[in-house]
Parts: C-alpha cells; sequence; structure tokens
C-alpha cells in the first residue's frame, strides 16, 4: 500500500499553519468584541510647517486598547480587519471620532487644524463611498474643509475608475485629499495628474537615508518641484532628526511629520501642543 509522502502529511496538517489559522481566528473575535466595547481610539500626530513648526493639523491613528495586551499598534489589526472588511466598521468609527474632535478644536481655536484620516483600499470598493463618508460628516456636523483624506496608491488600484470618480466627488463636496507614502508605489506619477490630490506626504522611506545619499536627494527634490508644477502642498513623513529637517528645508519642503516635533499622542495632549502653541 502506498503510503502518503511527508510533504503531503504536512500539506494537509501542517501545524505552523493551523496555528497562524487559530490565532488569526481568534483576533477576528477579538475585533468584533472591541468594536462592541469600544475599545478603539485615535491618537494624533502633528503635521508642521516647516518654517516656524507651526501645526497645520493632525493626522489621526487608530490605536486598540486591548484590555490584555495594552495599546495595540494598526499594523497588528489593520490587514486582518481588511481581510474580514471590519475595517468599514472601524472606518466609520475613526471618520466619527476625528469629525468630533475636529469640531471641538474649531470651537477652541481660532486657527483650527485639519485632521487627516486614512482611508483603507476596502473602503473604495464600495460606490457609495463618496456619499457615505459624506452623509457620516454632515451627522457630526462637520465641516468638510477640516477632514483631510488620506489614500494610498494600493487603495486606489483595486478599481482605478471607481476610486477616481469617488475622489472626484469628496474633493467637489470640500474635503482635502492626500496621496499617502509617496512613492512606494509602481504609478504613483501618473495617479498624480489624473486625481484630485491637494497634498503629496512624501514616503518616510525616503527621508531616513537622504542625508547620505544624493541619489534620494535627487528623487525628493524632483518630487517637490513636480508637486510645485502641480500646485500640491508638500509633506515629509517621518522627519526624526535635525539633519532630516535642514535638508528638507534646503529643498524647498513645506510641511512635515515625525518623531522630532512629536510622536502620535492622545487628543488631550495634543490638545494641550495646541493651547501652548503660539498661533
Ligand atoms: P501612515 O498613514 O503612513 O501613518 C504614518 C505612520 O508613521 C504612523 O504609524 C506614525 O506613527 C509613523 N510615524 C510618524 N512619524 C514617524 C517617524 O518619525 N519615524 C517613524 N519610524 N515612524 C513615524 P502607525 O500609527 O503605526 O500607523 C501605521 C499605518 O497604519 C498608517 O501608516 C496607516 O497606513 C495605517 N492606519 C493608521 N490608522 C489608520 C486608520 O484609522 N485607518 C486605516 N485604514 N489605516 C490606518
Ligand atoms: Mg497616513
Ligand atoms: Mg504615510
Ligand atoms: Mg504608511
Amino acid at each position: 500500500k502506498r503510503q502518503p509522502s511527508r510533504e503531503r502529511r504536512f500539506a494537509v496538517f501542517d501545524p505552523a499553519m493551523h496555528a497562524r489559522a487559530l490565532a488569526e481566528m481568534e483576533l477576528e473575535r477579538d475585533l468584533r468584541r472591541a468594536l462592541e466595547r469600544n475599545e478603539f481610539l485615535l491618537y494624533y500626530q502633528p503635521i508642521v510647517s516647516l518654517a516656524d513648526a507651526r501645526i497645520t493639523g493632525f493626522e489621526a491613528l487608530v490605536r486598540w486598547q486591548h484590555p490584555e495586551r495594552g495599546l495595540v499598534p494598526p499594523d497588528h489589526f489593520i490587514p486582518l480587519a481588511e481581510d474580514t472588511m471590519l475595517i468599514l466598521e472601524i472606518g466609520r468609527f475613526v471618520m466619527g471620532e476625528a469629525c468630533s474632535q475636529a469640531i471641538k478644536w474649531a470651537e477652541r481655536f481660532p486657527n483650527p487644524p485639519k485632521i487627516n484620516v486614512n482611508l483603507s483600499g476596502r473602503q473604495f470598493v464600495n460606490s457609495r463611498m463618496a456619499e457615505d463618508t459624506s452623509e457620516l460628516v454632515r451627522q457630526f456636523a462637520c465641516p468638510t474643509s477640516l477632514i483631510n483624506l488620506e489614500i494610498t496608491e494600493s487603495a486606489i488600484l483595486t478599481d482605478t475608475d471607481q476610486a477616481l470618480a469617488g475622489l472626484e466627488k469628496l474633493h467637489a463636496q470640500g474635503f482635502e485629499l492626500s496621496m499617502d507614502d509617496f512613492g512606494t508605489g509602481y504609478s504613483s506619477l501618473s495617479y498624480l495628474h489624473q486625481f484630485p490630490f491637494d497634498n503629496i506626504k512624501i514616503d518616510r522611506s525616503f527621508v531616513e537615508p537622504l542625508v547620505r545619499e544624493p541619489r534620494t536627494a535627487a528623487i525628493v527634490t524632483a518630487i517637490i518641484r513636480l508637486a510645485e508644477i502641480l500646485n500640491k502642498k508638500v509633506v515629509a513623513e517621518g522627519i526624526e532628526t535635525p539633519e532630516h529637517l535642514t535638508v528638507l528645508q534646503q529643498l524647498g519642503c513645506t510641511y512635515g511629520q515625525g518623531y522630532l516635533f512629536s510622536r502620535p499622542v492622545d487628543a488631550s495632549t495634543a490638545e494641550e501642543m495646541l493651547t501652548k502653541s503660539p498661533w
């Protein structure tokens, strides 16, 4: 009698695969429970004007306050949330929370910061994405001008025509749009002039080697010039050192964010920063 090969048995009963599947099921169950128990919250990272360090906005970054594991970063749960479509519900929480915060700050500060909200590609699969988003923002009575939507290139790849239609509607409704992680995709350049983006966020993978690699400096210079020609604002991500800041200023970059200015912080710490800011 033929014995099944060792490889074949392992393909069927791979204990590592089994463990991974179990861990994913557990995480999915925990994510559903987290939504019911309101365990998600937003952290805020300042986006500043590089010339004078004035805070012009905050990027809202979701966190999961897990009862045992503590504060869980998005990289640990967003991918599974996308696979299971739970990202749609998390996305609605994030937008609602960002709107409430934006209104509070608009009431307190004469020159209110914009809040940047990250959108997942999964949110773009819905052809009513633009309508749903505006409806949600309207429910919170939040002016669309206070919200900046961050979209990565990969998010618009699945259905580029539908994404373009959705983004044009959002732009027409007064949302600002940012192309996130610029430079990491395959066709960033072609999307840049087709899509109604107001801002380009240069990915931090370009900022880190900027000081020691002339080639990287050349690429970043080209991105900044191109943005000027296309009339778009440039935000550099991942500014960690005074050297990064100096080089970016020399290259003519106007806005930035990164640990040099502040890590993402909770809402009350962010508000304290606004209070202390001379503007
Ligand atoms: P992102 O949108 O590109 O956000 C920037 C990430 O870079 C944040 O990580 C931020 O904490 C980190 N960062 C900022 N400054 C520095 C720096 O100077 N050095 C370094 N090394 N990192 C810096 P975070 O909060 O862990 O978020 C990771 C990603 O998760 C985000 O990348 C975004 O793609 C996703 N994400 C976060 N919140 C949401 C959300 O509400 N919805 C969706 N769909 N995705 C989200
Ligand atoms: Mg972002
Ligand atoms: Mg980014
Ligand atoms: Mg990113």
